[in-house]
């Protein structure tokens, strides 16, 4: 039996994960906002720091953190975005790695995004601001966005490239990190996007070769197997779980 730390674990992949690991037996410590075992605000860093400070105080040693939760196009603010999907994972990685080193094969998973994509080859100024943690430019770019989208997108990249940075540091501590970057997923993130009068349209126009979307035990079964021993040389991958849209979009980069 594993413990593992499941950010996100009230609704969509995070719930799903959290289910399967489960019933396979696992200890499951959920944190969320809402309807978890650790009820936590990730978007502030008091919210961060008590959610890091209650994860150690409620296990001695943990062998896995999924870091789950996130928001998408429709949330409040772009700031709010940044604040969950990028600080929300880079803290608590940060937060509880001691922790994690503890414990033998210990792991962590991201879910990223395919969005990521759209900022590899030209990082915008989110991005880039965002990786050289950089406060001021953050929310001078931050004061400057175009749109909620470009805020989820330079989230999922920057909080990819720092996962991936953190390879060999994270590595000679025995400890592993991949990224999933799903394309549609069927939860309430992708169905409020569905909605949504700016953006549901081009949502729905988004169509991988292989449908309009996945289920979220498909992300949760990849996570299952990220963190057993059949995948303990796997380190650094970033993982496209998107009906292909990433090889069908960009097939010489890999
Ligand atoms: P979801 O809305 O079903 O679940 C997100 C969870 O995050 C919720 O339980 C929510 O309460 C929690 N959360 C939001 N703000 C929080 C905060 N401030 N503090 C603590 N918890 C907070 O969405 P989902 O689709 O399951 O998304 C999970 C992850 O997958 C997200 O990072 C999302 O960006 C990513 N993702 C989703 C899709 C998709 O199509 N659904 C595609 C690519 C990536």
């Amino acid at each position: 039996m594993k413990t593992f730390v499941i950010t996100g674990a009230a609704s969509g992949i995070g719930a799903a994960t959290k289910a399967q690991l489960d019933a396979a037996g696992h200890r499951t410590i959920s944190l969320d906002i809402q309807h978890a075992d650790i009820v936590a605000d990730l978007a502030t860093a008091e919210g961060r720091q008590a959610a890091i400070e209650q994860v150690i105080a409620s296990a001695e040693t943990i062998d896995g953190l999924v870091c789950c939760a996130g928001l998408g196009v429709t949330a409040p603010s772009a700031e709010m975005i940044v604040a969950v999907n990028y600080y929300g994972v880079m803290d608590l990685i940060h937060g509880l790695t001691e922790h994690l080193a503890r414990q033998d094969g210990a792991a962590i998973t991201v879910i990223g995004s395919f969005a990521a994509t759209q900022q590899v080859h030209q990082p915008d100024a989110l991005s880039l601001a965002l990786l050289e943690n950089d406060a001021n430019a953050v929310s001078t770019a931050l004061s400057n966005i175009a749109g909620p989208h470009v805020a989820y997108s330079a989230s999922k990249y920057a909080v990819t490239v720092a996962s991936r940075r953190l390879v060999r540091v994270l590595g000679k501590q025995g400890v592993r990190i991949n990224i999933i970057a799903p394309g549609a997923v069927a939860t309430p993130l992708h169905q409020a996007s569905l909605n949504d009068p700016t953006f549901g349209q081009a949502v729905k126009n988004f169509v991988s070769p292989l449908g309009a979307h996945t289920d979220p035990n498909h992300i949760a079964s990849l996570v299952s197997y990220i963190h057993s021993e059949a995948a303990s040389f796997m380190h650094g991958s970033v993982l496209f779980v998107d009906g292909g849209m990433d090889a069908m979009l960009r097939p010489t980069q890999f």
